[in-house]
């Protein structure tokens, strides 16, 4: 269903992603996890439309989204920070990608109220951001993502502005509506623990290349290399 060949990309000199090639299957929950600075923002980015790939080519549902611009990709995105806009209230918010789209007005609040419910957030659309705690701002922001019935869902750590007990909370959150909405899902972490809780398939990335791709059960017992049992937590 997503399908990455051969995507490169540099910065200037430097080679930030080296030949990613990745085949995701509809329905499917992956995660990328790898050490800060190894190119998981930047693959998402690409995958986005929101960076260009410096070679190879993405594809969703047997299309080419090479020249597609990011808002036609039908991608929803929940970014690293997850940057809600301060000065609109909840439902303005989650009515943003569905503006973009010039979504007749009925339409649009039906699909703001059914993206807040999803989230557990009915009743919140008049509230601005700051009256919110920040595990309901993270899902504020992932209504809006899903606002737009995403073929496909790209997280950047949507947990990393959260304590520990928001994260425990907001992580099931997340699995669940995985499971009720069904959009394949890439959530990108460098947390360990929540990519093996979380994803059906773990892609183990360092330093712009795929170490490894499986199950969180196959990467932890026959982990590829040195690096990916270390960064698994089963060393050598
Ligand atoms: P983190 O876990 O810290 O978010 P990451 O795996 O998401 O890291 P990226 O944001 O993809 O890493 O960055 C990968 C590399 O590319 C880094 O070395 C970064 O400095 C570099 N980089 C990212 N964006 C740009 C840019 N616009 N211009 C130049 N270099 C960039
Ligand atoms: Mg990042």
């Amino acid at each position: 269903h997503l399908k990455i060949e051969q995507v490169t990309k540099r910065f200037g000199e430097t080679e930030v992603l080296k030949d990613i090639s990745l085949s995701i299957p509809k329905g499917a929950f992956v995660a990328l996890l790898g050490p800060s600075g190894c190119g998981k923002s930047t693959l998402l980015k690409i995958i986005a439309g929101l960076e260009a790939p410096s070679g190879g080519s993405v594809h969703l549902g047997g299309q080419s989204l090479d020249g597609v611009p990011a808002y036609k990709r039908d991608i929803g995105v929940v970014f690293q920070s997850y940057a809600l806009f301060p000065h609109m209230t909840v439902n303005d918010n989650v009515r943003f990608g569905l503006d973009m789209r010039a979504m007749p007005k009925a339409e649009a609040a039906t699909r703001v109220g059914e993206a807040l419910e999803l989230v557990k957030l009915g009743g919140y659309g008049e509230r601005m951001p700051s009256e919110l705690s920040g595990g309901q701002q993270q899902r504020v922001a992932l209504a809006r993502s899903l606002a737009i019935r995403p073929r496909l869902l790209l997280l950047d750590e949507p947990l990393s502005n959260l304590d520990a007990v928001l994260r425990k909370s907001v992580r099931v959150d997340i699995r669940e509506l995985h499971e009720r909405v069904g959009a394949t899902t890439v959530m990108v972490t460098h947390d360990q623990e929540e990519a093996m809780s979380m994803a059906d398939t773990v892609a183990v990335m360092a330093e712009g290349r795929i170490l490894q791709l499986g199950t969180p059960e196959a990467i932890y017992e026959r982990p590829a290399t040195r690096f990916v049992g270390g960064f698994v937590g089963n060393p050598p």
